[in-house]
């Protein structure tokens, strides 16, 4: 069925249930029972939980609506209408890092892979064990969580019609590099293999909250109100009781911008991700010594191969394979990744009729990237503007694992037969042709400015610990600071993870959800 004819699920929502800024005229002031601030992974899983027990909810999006039917597969487009800062935020330390974050309705879930993990049994141990969380989040009280989630969003295994050769190869070679190599496991019903998830799904096939739990929650009497910033949560003796908005416009028209007042009778959800959740609170006049500190991120790093034959990197689920043999041993997880051309060609060495001879190769590329468990921790901090300030340099140690990954993804992409490999590391040739090159990679300098790294996994930063001395959050999702100000995204995180946080976000956001829904706190005084 062509886009024309189908129906997708953010079509025909309820009137008046999305309230757009870029075209607000008039002053907001309403009262629900609980607002959620942020659409993304944490807000959408937050917002359908409390919906489904019965609560008025108001969700809080700064980005636009980015439908099915818009969605834009030319990179520059969507990245300006669906990403912050139209993907130029940066990690900056001893090196600049590429940060990527959704900022739209559905926020990352709109622009990511879709790629299910849950957290892994080590992860519980350690929050357990070396900061005391275990009487809140343990394997066994997220478990439901995690299943429920899971049927919702139609979680299963790439299937056959949708592999593609980039992903196909990497789960038939992986064993002559001495490893497991599986397909993802994904949210996702009837992907049709279009490799654009980063562009957003043109099928509403990949189960973002874009499509998913904010129209679901919308359909069942929530309201969004889309193109909005929050500027503050309003704290009012020691409680929080609602929060302070702005519209944000792009059309000229509507260039002033529109006070949105939102009131909340039983709490506030804060789910604006572990960058922009530290400042909100800043701005809201939290304080804590631990408030944007311990900032983690998994950095990456991707590197073509060249086959002889073709691999057509424009068909296959964006991301399809990965292994996590080396998760624990190592600290990182290796995984496919298939990229739109205007991207793939950042990568291709040369200049002039060198570069244009290559582009040409494209076809023949399949691209394998690390994910690497780092170490190191940085900080967010206010900057100009509405800009977050995050500053992060990789340790000796995560530069160590990211040279390992990339002779070991170099090794596997000759044993699975590619001809040539473009490493896209410093002072290691732009083009390398053999098993016996990899050596120049191994004997790379570990400078991170030599790497292409790029971040989109994010965590810390307003880490959950028992007492206020050691953390922002409580073991009851709140802040110390305030009751009723409930922070459910990765920001809560005191390690990162080593593999993919969706899953893990949304299991935390509905176990919150679900304990706070079950006793609220009282009304709020008006
Ligand atoms: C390109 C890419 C690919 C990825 N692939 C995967 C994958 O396959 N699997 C996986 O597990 N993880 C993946 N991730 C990571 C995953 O998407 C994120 O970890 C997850 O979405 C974070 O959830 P969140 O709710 O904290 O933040 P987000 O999903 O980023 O949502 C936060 C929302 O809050 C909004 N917001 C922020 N500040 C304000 C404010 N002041 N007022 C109102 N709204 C605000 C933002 O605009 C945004 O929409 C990927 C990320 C990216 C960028
Ligand atoms: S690969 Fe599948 S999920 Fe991703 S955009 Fe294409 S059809 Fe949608």
């Amino acid at each position: 069925m062509s886009a024309e004819h189908s129906v997708f699920p953010d079509d025909n929502l309820p009137e008046g249930s999305v309230v757009d800024g870029e075209t607000l005229e008039r002053a907001i002031d309403e009262t629900f029972d609980f607002v959620v601030v942020g659409s993304g992974a944490a807000g959408g899983t937050a917002a359908w939980t409390l919906v489904q027990a019965g609560y008025s909810v108001a969700i809080v999006e700064e980005g636009p609506w980015v439908k099915t039917r818009e969605v834009d597969r030319r990179v520059f487009k969507a990245f300006q209408r669906a990403f912050r800062e139209a993907g130029t935020q940066v990690l900056l330390g001893n090196s600049i890092i590429p940060l990527l974050q959704g900022r739209c309705v559905g926020g990352s879930t709109l622009v990511n892979s879709a790629i299910v993990w849950r957290t892994p049994d080590d992860v519980f141990d350690e929050w357990k064990k070396d900061w005391g969380l275990g009487s809140v989040i343990t394997e066994a009280a997220l478990e439901p969580h995690f299943a429920a989630i899971e049927e919702e969003l139609k979680v299963h295994a790439v299937l056959d019609e949708a592999l593609g050769e980039n992903n196909r190869l990497f789960v038939d070679n992986a064993f002559k590099g001495g490893f497991v190599g599986t397909r993802m496991r994904r949210y996702e019903t009837g992907c049709k293999g279009s490799a654009q998830c980063l562009t957003g799904c043109p099928n509403a096939a990949k189960q973002g909250m874009n499509v998913s739990y904010i129209p679901w929650s919308l359909r069942k009497g929530a309201r969004i109100f889309t193109c909005a910033r929050v500027d503050t949560i309003d704290i009012r003796g020691g409680r929080a009781v609602g929060v302070t908005a702005s519209s944000s416009h792009t059309n000229p028209k509507f260039a002033k911008k529109v006070p949105i007042v939102l009131h909340a009778r039983r709490g506030v959800f804060l789910a604006a991700s572990t960058i922009q959740t530290p400042n909100i609170l800043r701005r809201s006049g939290v304080k804590n010594a631990h408030l944007g500190e311990h900032f983690m991120a998994h950095p990456g790093l991707g590197m073509p191969g060249i086959f002889d034959h073709k691999v057509d990197m424009h068909f296959g689920a964006t991301q399809g394979a990965e292994t996590i043999d080396f998760r624990k041993s190592d600290r990182f997880k290796l995984e496919t990744i298939s990229m739109q051309p205007e991207l793939a060609a950042t990568r291709i060495p040369g200049v002039g009729r060198e570069l244009v001879k290559r582009l040409t190769t494209l076809p023949h590329a399949a691209i394998w990237v690390v994910q690497i468990r780092a170490k190191a921790q940085g900080s967010i901090r206010p900057t100009f503007g509405d800009r977050d300030l995050v500053r992060y340099s990789m340790a000796k140690e995560d530069m160590v694992a990211a040279r390992k990954a990339a002779a070991l993804i170099a090794r596997l992409l000759f044993e699975s037969g590619a001809k040539e490999v473009w490493p896209g590391i410093h002072g290691v040739p732009e083009i390398i042709r053999s098993m016996d090159d990899v050596k120049l990679i191994e004997a790379a300098a570990l400078d991170s400015k030599n790497y292409s790294l790029i971040a989109s996994h994010l965590f810390g930063a307003a880490r959950m610990a028992q007492s206020e001395r050691d953390g922002v959050v409580g073991l009851d999702f709140s802040t110390h600071a305030a009751k009723g100000l409930y922070v459910v995204d990765s920001s809560i995180f005191p390690t990162n993870l080593g593999v993919n946080p969706q899953h893990s976000i949304m299991g935390l956001a509905r176990l919150a959800a679900t304990r706070v829904a079950a006793s609220p706190l009282a009304v709020a005084a008006a």
